[in-house]
């Protein structure tokens, strides 16, 4: 079954104006449940615009956007929000994780907004960090932690709704080569065990490889 679909999706920048820029031109792009789908892109291709649309921050020009089976297109700034909140999990480059908050809490108040009741989201949370190894971890702050286990408690904040598809833009572009393959190792298999659906922007071609399949986005402008 499939959790993302886009068809014929086009995004041009500034249209009308005097200098448009067109990115996208009629990109079809699908993504089952349990498959992991690799976005390689070089540097202004249009891999951040695409992970915007597919991850409802953006519109665009024409084409749709169809989630678990919803046409997203056409719905409301609070539909799409809500969306984002219950049915996507994203991971950056660098992690975004609260500095105030421990990464116990970076990983309950997601759920919180989302209307998890607290117990509940508090278990989730420790469960969450038991499975990527950081249960020790729980109360500490993002500072106090190294690159490696930020992004890990990165993967778990994204994963705390169970979302059906996990967005990520280099998740491990700013980690070590031997780091950033143990974080990939324990995404995979994150991803494998939940069943969920993945679309990861990298640039390192090992990582592509050892994905369901690959897509490359080419500059078109
Ligand atoms: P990538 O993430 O692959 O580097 P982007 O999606 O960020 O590429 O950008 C693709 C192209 O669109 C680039 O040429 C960029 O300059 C242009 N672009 C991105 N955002 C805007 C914007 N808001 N207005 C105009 N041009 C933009
Ligand atoms: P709110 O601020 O009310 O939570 P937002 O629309 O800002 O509403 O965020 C809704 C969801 O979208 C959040 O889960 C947030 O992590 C995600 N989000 C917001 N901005 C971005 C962004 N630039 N890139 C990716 N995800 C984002």
């Amino acid at each position: 079954s499939e959790v993302l679909r886009l068809d014929g999706v086009a995004k041009t920048y500034g249209l009308g104006g005097p200098a448009p820029v067109e990115v996208l031109r009629g990109l079809d792009l699908s993504v089952a449940r349990g498959e992991v789908v690799a976005l390689v892109a070089p540097s202004g291709a249009g891999k951040s615009t695409l992970l915007h649309i597919a991850g409802l921050l953006d519109q665009p020009t024409s084409g749709r956007v169809i989630l678990g089976g919803r046409d997203m297109t056409g719905l409301s700034d609070q539909a799409r929000t809500e969306a984002r909140r219950s049915d996507l999990g994203f991971v950056y480059q660098f992690h975004h994780l609260l500095p105030e908050f421990s990464a116990h809490e970076n990983i309950v108040l997601p759920q919180l907004a989302n209307g998890v009741p607290a117990q509940a989201a508090a278990a989730r949370a420790s469960d969450l960090l038991d499975r990527v190894g950081l249960g020790h971890r729980a109360a500490h702050r993002p500072a106090e932690l190294s690159g490696g286990e930020q992004q890990r408690v990165a993967f778990c904040r994204a994963l705390a709704n169970e979302p059906a598809l996990l967005l990520a833009d280099e998740p491990t572009g700013n980690l070590d080569p031997e780091t950033a393959e143990r974080v990939f190792d324990l995404l995979m298999s994150l991803v494998r065990e939940t069943g969920l659906a993945a679309l990861l922007a990298t640039h390192n071609h090992d990582l592509a490889a050892r994905m369901d399949r690959v897509v490359h986005l080419t500059q078109i402008g």
